[in-house]
């Protein structure tokens, strides 16, 4: 299989792909995946695809026919060689879609390039031909006599990209950046790593520091892991006005980074978590797959229970790692940690979806969010999390730790899969059986309220009220003078209009009648934004009322909102006053860092 991938008019944002398929037989299936690995939406990349055409060797077209909304026959007659040719529309900036305009051309392999059925296993070669004055990167290695896009701008001028897959899986697991980005070259842990930065950063991006740093998080892993499972591995950045994502691969990553993630150092500490997320993938969920996506299949979903171990696990160990490389202060992890206790004490869905369930749902409900997803689901990243450091405790308590575990689980399934019980299996070995069928069956299998216990660490999980539209939870309560306000039970995020985002299930907004979309223009007659709204919940109070006119559906409507008690969902994690020498010793051997000062 040869693709021969060419952007003769960038700015129409199509990339034109030639396919030869050697030795097709009386007929030729080829399609393009409906979703790729790692992010698990049915993303139809088919509707993208235009003016599929098929021909032999000497140019004689060869008859297509539409199987499906993905796949194509081809009627080869038993031709030499087929040579496909088609172009894939590309302006949607994402990690996991293609992007091409006037500044780079990005490619993920399952959004663009065509496989041929019953042909999968065999060797695949793209070339990559850019406009003139752009160069490539990706992880894929170079063919013989190709450039290479380790080698930097300035060697290896001249001559072709060539790059050989040893198969499609590898082909589209190495998504390729094309342009003018900047290439940063670094060694960590004996093996070259690049990173190829594109877009503008708001201010306080330091190239060489980031470089740096980037390096600092993947000696951790080398060293946490036993060593790194890669030749060499390239770090993708797209800068984006406002979203932050990332898709890994197993030699390259590729993240969307806000703009603003290198300035203020909360913003940068958040950024670094993003890389050590995306790199830890390397090992939990590239090296270590379940075994229910072994081998991938690009025509359908995959179903497995364990998503909430292999984001929960690695979204756990991102924030963790920016602490134990000293890169990030262990206040600032707490903070976190607090931010995301508050959340899922906010989610009603929390009750009647199981880690589980949200893992299997994930094409249905994570990757497609509504306004209802609070109230009937959970997110296997954040709960995922917190019941990684649940877990992580106990283990702990038992003289192992969830790294230990993490390599035993590599070491023993990295070849054929993570079993479907391959997690709980593993932690009875370690906490016995019954210990570890309680602890899934309350929180993996179950809903149980997430009991978090931290003295071991010397630290405690404290409760207070939301002081604000805004207040995310992970910190002590300000001073305030305001009496406690009323409870409305909505969400109105900042924004130009004053519009409902969610309304919380079983609370007062959710009980008088207040719907998500109706935008708040007037409370008593007069009119209100966020900041007043807020002042009136703290001048009525609990048992008092909200008497408010809403837009919905472009028609005013009145709706009046008894005010509740406002709960105590707003949570944040201290030291305890008085750590024994044990706490201190365990809080520093879990996040490398010296327990911190009460008022820290
Ligand atoms: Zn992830």
């Amino acid at each position: 299989m040869r693709y021969r991938v060419s952007m003769p008019e960038p700015h129409g944002h199509l990339f034109h792909v030639e396919l030869s398929v050697p030795r097709p037989g009386e007929a030729l299936t080829v399609g393009l995946p409906v979703w790729t690995p790692g992010s698990y939406l049915v993303r139809e990349y088919a509707r993208h695809l235009e003016e599929l055409t098929a021909a032999d060797v000497a140019g004689r077209p060869l008859p297509v026919e539409r199987l499906d909304k993905h796949r194509f026959r081809i009627e080869a007659r038993g031709a030499e060689e087929v040579v496909l040719r088609y172009r894939v529309y590309a302006h949607e900036l994402t990690v996991r879609t293609c992007h091409l305009d006037g500044t780079h051309g990005y490619f993920n392999g399952a959004a663009l390039l065509l496989y041929a059925e019953g042909r999968e296993r065999e060797e695949h070669r793209l070339e990559v031909v850019p406009p003139d004055g752009w160069r490539v990167a990706t992880a894929l290695a170079p063919s013989p006599g190709g450039r290479d896009p380790f080698d930097g701008a300035e060697a290896g001028r001249g001559g072709r990209w060539l790059f050989t897959a040893r198969d499609y899986d590898e082909l589209v697991d190495a998504p390729v950046e094309v342009g003018t980005h900047a290439l940063l070259r670094f060694e960590a842990g004996g093996r070259p790593h690049a990173l190829a930065l594109w877009g503008r950063a708001a201010g306080g991006l330091d190239p060489a520091r980031l470089a740096g740093d980037a390096a600092r998080i993947v000696e951790h892993f080398a060293r946490l892991m036993g060593g790194l499972p890669y030749r060499r591995f390239l770090f993708i950045v797209h800068l984006h006005p406002s979203a932050r994502g990332g898709l890994e691969h197993a030699a390259s990553t590729t993240l969307l980074v806000k703009r603003g993630g290198f300035f203020p150092r909360d913003a940068y500490e958040d950024t670094l978590a993003l890389f050590a997320h995306e790199f830890f993938h390397v090992w939990n969920v590239k090296g270590l797959r379940p075994a229910a996506l072994v081998p991938y299949d690009y025509r359908r979903e995959q179903y497995t229970r364990l998503l909430w171990w292999f984001e929960g696990v690695t979204s756990y160990c991102d924030e963790l790692t920016v602490v134990r490389t000293g890169l990030g202060a262990p206040k600032r992890y707490l903070e976190h940690l607090g931010e995301e206790l508050t959340s899922l004490a906010r989610q009603p869905g929390a009750r009647k979806m199981s880690l589980e369930d949200a893992s299997l749902t994930a094409w249905v409900k994570y990757y497609r969010p509504d306004e209802n997803s609070s109230n009937s689901a959970v997110s296997y990243y954040q709960k995922g999390e917190l019941v990684a450091l649940l877990l992580d405790l106990a283990l702990r308590r038992a003289g192992c730790s969830l790294d230990e575990l993490l390599r035993a689980l590599v070491e023993q399934h990295a070849a054929r899969g993570l079993p479907e019980d391959g997690v709980e299996r593993a932690v009875a070995a370690r906490l016995g059986a019954e210990a570890a069928r309680e602890l899934f069956d309350r929180y993996v299998r179950g809903t149980a309220p997430l009991e978090l216990d931290l003295a071991q660490l010397g630290l405690t999980v404290r409760r207070r009220r939301a002081q604000g539209w805004d207040d995310k939870g992970g910190a002590p309560p300000k001073p305030d003078e305001r009496p406690a306000p009323g409870w409305l039970g909505a969400a109105l995020p900042d924004g130009p209009k004053l519009k409902v985002a969610s309304v919380r299930e079983g609370g007062p907004a959710w009980r008088a009648g207040l719907y998500a979309d109706d935008e708040i223009v007037a409370e008593d007659g007069l009119r209100v934004d966020r900041a007043a709204l807020w002042n009136r919940l703290c001048e009525r109070g609990p048992g008092g009322a909200l008497r408010l006119t809403v837009f919905r559906r472009e028609e005013l409507v009145e709706v009046e909102v008894p005010l509740a008690e406002p709960p105590e969902d707003t949570l944040w994690i201290e030291p305890v006053a008085d750590a024994t020498e044990a706490q201190r010793a365990s809080f520093q051997a879990w996040c490398g860092a010296p327990f911190p000062t009460r008022s820290a």
